[in-house]
């Protein structure tokens, strides 16, 4: 199984993506834990490109095929081979985030994500975790732990907001994957209630 978890900068999902992963290997299962961008060795040198620098260097238009392009390397050396051996993966981020970073935060380039994705991705999540959270209180988390060396996207609050709407949005449009889980709770009840989403499609 393939579970992506999703969510606004600073909501807590890496958190709770390792949890899970830990949570499943606890319980006996083959499992890893990935992230985009990133995950494989081509995909981080990506990253660094686009994450760390002048964050004018590239244009949206660009900084699409970057991401996808990163995407494509960790899907071919990572994912998939694990997939096939029957390994659950699980992805910190994968196309939803481009759905809405690329598509949405920098101009209106959704339909060419979709397009791309289908083009040289074609993989969907089995299933989507979303962990939902205040704007305000991630903002704040987000900021308190950015790093100089890797861009921090500071859109502020309106933009931040118009993230989470967007990612409340995707979770309508691909409502048989998603799983929506409320995240302005302490992490204990937010693991919870992420184990009793993902527990039912593991052993279905
Ligand atoms: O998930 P993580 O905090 O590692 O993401 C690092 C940065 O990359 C964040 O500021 C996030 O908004 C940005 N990002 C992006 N497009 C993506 C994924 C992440 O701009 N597709």
């Amino acid at each position: 199984r393939f579970i992506t978890f999703e969510g606004i900068d600073g909501s807590g999902k890496s958190t709770q993506a390792r949890r899970l992963h830990a949570a499943l290997v606890a319980d006996g299962q083959r499992a890893i834990l990935t992230r985009e961008p990133g995950g494989s060795p081509g995909a981080e040198e990506i990253r660094a490109l686009v994450l760390q620098g002048d964050p004018d260097r590239w244009s949206a238009e660009t900084e699409l095929l970057l991401f996808t392009a990163a995407r494509r390397d960790h899907l071919e050396r990572l994912i998939a081979p694990a997939l096939e051996a029957g390994e659950t993966v699980i992805c910190d981020r994968y196309v939803d985030s481009t759905r809405m970073y690329q598509g949405l935060s920098r101009g209106d380039l959704r339909a060419r994500v979709d397009a791309l994705h289908s083009l040289m991705i074609g993989r969907e999540a089995d299933l989507t975790v979303l962990i939902d959270m205040d704007p305000g209180v991630a903002l704040g988390r987000a900021k308190a732990r950015a790093t100089a060396e890797e861009r921090f996207e500071d859109f502020g609050l309106d933009l931040q907001r118009k993230m989470r709407a967007g990612f409340l949005g995707l979770a309508r449009e691909f409502e048989s994957r998603f799983r929506v889980i409320d995240g302005n709770r302490p992490e204990d009840e937010v693991a919870a209630d992420v184990w009793a989403a993902v527990k039912p499609a593991l052993m279905a």
